[in-house]
């Protein structure tokens, strides 16, 4: 903005009409020269010169780490800058990021000129960036490079001792890494109860090793779990349009048409059944429905994609919303909200889980639960038994495509850490 004022309105007249008679290499070189001086705008007038460069050695290096209450600024201000210089420079990484991001634990390279040990820069690791501030003929002058990485693949496996997440996190995985899975085999496993001492567990995670020597663990690309006598596997794939998910070993999605329950519940108060007695009327009653006991104010999902038929008030169910689900005719049905999800209204559509309301005891109710029933028409199915349609397999070039993955993937699980790494170098990336 500052340098606007250079401009004055009759003056930019003038160059204007000046502009409007040059024409071709001149008109250029015109417009070139009078862009120098905006080049020259990062100069601040607390930076300080910077000191005169290195000639004949090496830079010396030094490794710090940020402590508790210090900034970039206070690092360089212990190699002896002063504090408003060291303000000056340190903020010149904030093109590239924020200077506030960069906390205490955070590590920071200082370049010394190793005679006079004189500050001539430093270099912060950001977001998988290297961010170098450095002293030059011109000025201070910040740049960022992009670490290279390496995308590999590690082969994790085990067997299960207590449970899953303990032997897992035990053997390298990352906690994410087992409440992925856990979503992936959601339908097939219980894993609070399905696994049992001596289990076997193999997983191939992606794995990017930096330049710098990081080495990140990055998702699930397949995974095989051991339950009592079954194998269960699944497969990262991603489609030829893009669209990349989980897959059985048969090409078949793994994400189902209906979540497993429409809240994280606390308890099943009371299941489906034709008879039980009902804790109001006290009367033998089918409960065609399950009751979930949840704290007041817990939010409810849909538990599928589809259209809002009703939400609204409703006798003995209190407020109460209708899903309808597009083919097979199914509906589900949520009781006893307290209150409804803000803009939920008839006609609207929700994805799957999408939040609809919350727990209450609206109606008839005993304590706070959600009722919830699941129909096909107008019958009123028990949704924990049900056995729905599975999902579409994938097919022609593109469940070749992922069997030829598939079969590469699962000798990766079948075989040990160390030499897969060596063997499966994939893709060299240098950005
Ligand atoms: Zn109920």
């Amino acid at each position: 903005m500052k340098q606007r004022k250079y401009f004055d309105a009759p003056l930019l007249d003038r160059l204007l009409a000046s502009l409007a008679r040059l024409s071709g290499v001149a008109f250029v070189t015109f417009v070139m020269l009078l862009c120098l001086p905006f080049l020259d705008s990062s100069q601040e007038s607390q930076e300080p010169n910077p000191p005169p460069p290195i000639t004949a050695e090496e830079p010396l290096r030094v490794g710090v780490k940020l402590r508790r209450g210090e900034t970039l600024a206070s690092v360089l201000s212990r190699f002896g800058v002063e504090p408003p210089s060291a303000r000056a420079i340190a903020e010149k990484v904030q093109p590239f990021v924020n200077p506030q991001k960069i906390r205490p634990g955070h590590n920071v390279q200082v370049v010394l000129n190793p005679e006079d040990k004189t500050v001539q820069g430093f270099e912060v690791v950001v977001d998988n960036n290297i961010v170098q501030v450095k002293a030059t003929a011109d000025g201070w002058l910040a740049e960022r490079y992009a670490i290279p990485f390496v995308r590999d693949r590690r082969v994790i496996r085990g067997s299960i001792k207590e449970s899953l997440y303990q032997s897992g996190v035990g053997a390298g995985l990352s906690p994410k890494h087992i409440a992925d899975v856990a979503k992936i085999f959601e339908y097939d496993i219980d894993f609070f109860s399905d696994f049992r001492r001596g289990d076997e567990f193999s997983f191939v995670i992606e794995e990017l090793r930096y330049a710098d020597g990081r080495r990140i663990l990055g998702r699930i690309l397949a995974a095989e779990l051991e339950s009592g006598d079954e194998t269960f596997s699944t497969f990262h794939h991603v489609t030829r349009d893009g669209r990349s998910g989980y897959y059985d070993a048969e090409g078949r999605a793994a994400r189902r048409f209906f979540l497993r329950a429409p809240l994280s519940y606390i308890r099943i108060s009371s299941p489906f059944s034709f008879a039980r007695q009902h804790p109001i009327f006290r009367t033998v009653r089918p409960h065609m429905a399950i009751d979930y006991a949840a704290p007041e104010g817990t939010p409810v999902i849909a538990i599928g994609r589809g259209q809002v038929a009703f939400v609204g008030w409703r006798r003995g169910y209190g407020n109460v919303v209708d899903i309808v689900h597009p083919g097979g005719g199914y509906t589900s049905r949520y009781a006893h909200f307290s209150r409804f999800a803000k803009g939920l209204r008839k006609g609207r559509a929700v994805d799957a889980g999408e939040v609809i309301g919350y727990v209450g005891q609206t109606g008839h109710a005993t304590g706070p639960h959600l009722h919830f029933e699941f129909l096909r028409g107008s019958e009123k199915l028990n949704f924990l038994g049900l056995r729905l349609p599975k999902n579409e397999r994938l097919a022609g070039e593109e469940q070749r495509r992922f069997q030829r993955l598939r079969a590469e993937r699962e000798a990766l699980l079948r075989r040990t850490n160390e030499r897969v790494v060596e063997a499966d170098r994939e893709v060299l990336v240098g950005n």
